[in-house]
Parts: structure tokens; C-alpha cells; sequence
């Protein structure tokens, strides 16, 4: 089914413009959108009735809404939202650092927030240990409901849209398998009379399409790439993510080493630890020659099982082992933290529970 009306959250200033007049009344819809994080027409209140007629006629506001929500004690916020022809997908809030405080309970620093965004209903990379891929892929999502997501996250937690905010595209979906969509969303994001969210401020995570990183990297946009590697060696990595078959880990490496970085930042490496598939050292090994002469950040990422699957999360003391060995070879490495760890907090498990229930 298609999308029947496009969302306002689908366009840029610039082509709001070109198709609502007088264009500042499309400064003042934009403000609706992005600072006041509006729903529908009837929040607009310094807009003429007779043009809010007109926009309903072509446009929706909102092109989703929240239907399940799962907060964890450590402050992660898990979002399902429901599309318009009823498909879900997921967006989560993560708490990067609590608020901070003086000795007389002045505020000194706001806590900071990253969220979580999906860019398709479903994934064609058929990654084995993915949730997600269970089901098959379903469809790309739009700008606006890749922006949408973003919009509705901070109406919810009453973020005000000039507190700064990070945006990762690791939720459901290949990011760059829905290029268009996802360049257009990053631009709507950096608008300044928008959410202004730099490039800087975005990550978007691939399951390594190299052609498309390239591409990624031609249209300049100034974002960060997150490359999700989880293996040293092709037939390991083909067993875990098919398509390596077609984008192996040399076309990879040789991509990464042509994207536009900043030179003050890192390419981060995710690497997904599965309980003896790839937590042994003599993977770590590989994995610091393999970076050798890039200038990389290693995450690694306990694999969180889920009903079903016959992977196993590794031990912590692998993992530690693990991380001490990159670390002393020169890589940078961290562990993610294994955020909203009680509730369903890997990729596509929130959506899966829900469906189970319905
Ligand atoms: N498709 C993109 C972005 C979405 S997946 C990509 O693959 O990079 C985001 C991250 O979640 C990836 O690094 C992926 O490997 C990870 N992931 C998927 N299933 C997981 C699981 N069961 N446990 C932990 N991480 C998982
Ligand atoms: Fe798709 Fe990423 Fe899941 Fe692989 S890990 S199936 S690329 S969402």
C-alpha cells in the first residue's frame, strides 16, 4: 500500500516553499514542526484556517504514532510506532550521561540524550543474527518517517528542540539501502530554523553496502559511518551477513579509507561479539591488522539472544579479554553498554514481542 498524502515532515524548507505561499507562513509551519513539535493542523494557531484547509487537502502533519512503549531503569526509552497503512517500526531514546549536579544542586551540564532511528520496515541484508531480518523486508521508509521519529521522541520527553541531540541510524532497516530517503531525512535535520542537528551529530551504521558508502561519502552531508564488521575473515562474516558475499571485508576497508572524514574524528568499527564464533583472540589479532592505517574506533557489542536463535551472548570476561587486547595493540575500544538491557532493547525485539501478543 502506498503512502496516501506526504508528510510536511518530508521536506525541506527550501521545497516547502516551493509549494506553499507566501513563504513565510512555511518559516512559521516550520516552526510548528520542529519547535513546537505540532501534530496536526489544528495546533497551528497563527495559521489562516483557510490555508491549514488548503495543506490538509495535500499534506499530513504526522506521519505516525506511538503505540507501545518500554522504559528501563537506566533511562532508555524503547518506542514502537505505528506507520499509516499499519506497519510498526521502532525508535529508541538512549541516555548517554546522566544531568550533572553541584554540591548545592545547581544544574552544571543536562543530561545527554542519542536517539535511535529505523530507516526501513523489515532489512533485505538477512543478517543471521538479526531480529530484524526475521521478517523478511517489508519497505523503505520516507524522509518525513525517518524525521518523524526524531520529532516525536522529543515531543514525548519534552527535549526542547535547541538542546542538542545525537542521532544514530541503528534502528530496523540498512540505512544505505534506502540512500534517497535517508539523505533527504539527514538534511532536513540540519536546517537551521529545524532541529538544526549537524552532520557531526549523525551516525549512520552499516552492514558495510561499500558502493553505497561511496556514494554516502559524494553527497558530503558530514555525517559519521559506524561500519557493523562482526567478523575478520569472509566466510565468517558471509555466514553472519550474506551480502558479504557481493561487498566483502576488502571492499569495505578500501570504502572506508576513501569516505570524507573529519580528521579530528574515527570510523567506528562495530564488531557484534558472539560466544565462540568470534570472541577469541586470534580474531582480536586479525581485527588490528585488519584497521591497521585507519584511523578506527572499536565498539564491541555483546550479542543480546533473543527466543529462537542459536547464538550465545559471551562471557564478560572474554569480552574484557577481548577489549585489553585491542586496546593494547593501539585500537581504540569500548564495550557498548548493554543499554535497556531489561527491556527488549536489541534491534526489531520490541516490534517481534508485540506482534507475538497481538
Ligand atoms: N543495518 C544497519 C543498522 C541497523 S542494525 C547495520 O547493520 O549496521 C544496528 C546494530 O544492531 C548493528 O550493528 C547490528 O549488528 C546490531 N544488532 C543486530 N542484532 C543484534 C543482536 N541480537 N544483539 C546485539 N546487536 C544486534
Ligand atoms: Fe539489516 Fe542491520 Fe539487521 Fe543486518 S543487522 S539484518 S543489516 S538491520
Amino acid at each position: 500500500m502506498s503512502i496516501l498524502k506526504p508528510s510536511l515532515l518530508d521536506f525541506t524548507q527550501k521545497e516547502l516553499m516551493e509549494q506553499i505561499k507566501p513563504s513565510f507562513r512555511v518559516k512559521q509551519i516550520f516552526g510548528w514542526l520542529y519547535h513546537q513539535y505540532a501534530q496536526d493542523f489544528d495546533e497551528m494557531k497563527n495559521i489562516p484556517k483557510a490555508l491549514k484547509e488548503e495543506l490538509a487537502q495535500k499534506f499530513i502533519v504526522n506521519p505516525m504514532k506511538i503505540i507501545r512503549k518500554e522504559i528501563s531503569s537506566d533511562g532508555t526509552i524503547k518506542y514502537l510506532f505505528e506507520l499509516q497503512d499499519g506497519k510498526t517500526v521502532e525508535a529508541v531514546w538512549l541516555k548517554m550521561k546522566d544531568e550533572q549536579r553541584d554540591e548545592n544542586d545547581e544544574l552544571i551540564q543536562e543530561a545527554k540524550y542519542t536517539i535511535c532511528v529505523s530507516t526501513q520496515v523489515g532489512c533485505k541484508v538477512g543478517c543471521s543474527f538479526c531480529l530484524t531480518a526475521k521478517g523478511g523486508f517489508t519497505r523503505d521508509l520516507t524522509a518525513g518517517e525517518i524525521v518523524a521519529q526524531v520529532v516525536n521522541l522529543k515531543r514525548d520527553n519534552d527535549h526542547k528542540h535547541n538542546r542538542k541531540i545525537n542521532i544514530v541510524y541503528m534502528g530496523m532497516g540498512e540505512p544505505l539501502d534506502n540512500l534517497t530517503n535517508l539523505a533527504k531525512a539527514i538534511e532536513i535535520f540540519q536546517e537551521e530554523d529545524g532541529l538544526a542537528i549537524s552532520g557531526k551529530r549523525q551516525t549512520v551504521s552499516t552492514s558495510g553496502l561499500s558502493s553505497k558508502i561511496d556514494k554516502l561519502g559524494e553527497m558530503d552531508l558530514g555525517v559519521h559511518i559506524a561500519i557493523s564488521l562482526h567478523a575478520v575473515d569472509d566466510e565468517l562474516r558471509t555466514e553472519l551477513i550474506p551480502m558479504n558475499k557481493a561487498h566483502n571485508i576488502n571492499s569495505i576497508i578500501e570504502a572506508v579509507k576513501r569516505f570524507p572524514i573529519d580528521t579530528r574524528k574515527r570510523v567506528m568499527f562495530e564488531y557484534l561479539v558472539i560466544k565462540n564464533k568470534n570472541d577469541d583472540l586470534a580474531s582480536a589479532k586479525k581485527l588490528v591488522k585488519l584497521l591497521s592505517g585507519i584511523k578506527a574506533k572499536v565498539n564491541l557489542i555483546f550479542f543480546n539472544p533473543y527466543p529462537g536463535t542459536t547464538y550465545e551472548r559471551p562471557s564478560r570476561a572474554d569480552m574484557i579479554a577481548f577489549q585489553e587486547y585491542l586496546t593494547n595493540h593501539g585500537l581504540l575500544c569500548t564495550i557498548r553498554d548493554s543499554k535497556g538491557i531489561d527491556i527488549s532493547a536489541a534491534c526489531g525485539q520490541l516490534k517481534e514481542k508485540t506482534e507475538g501478543e497481538l
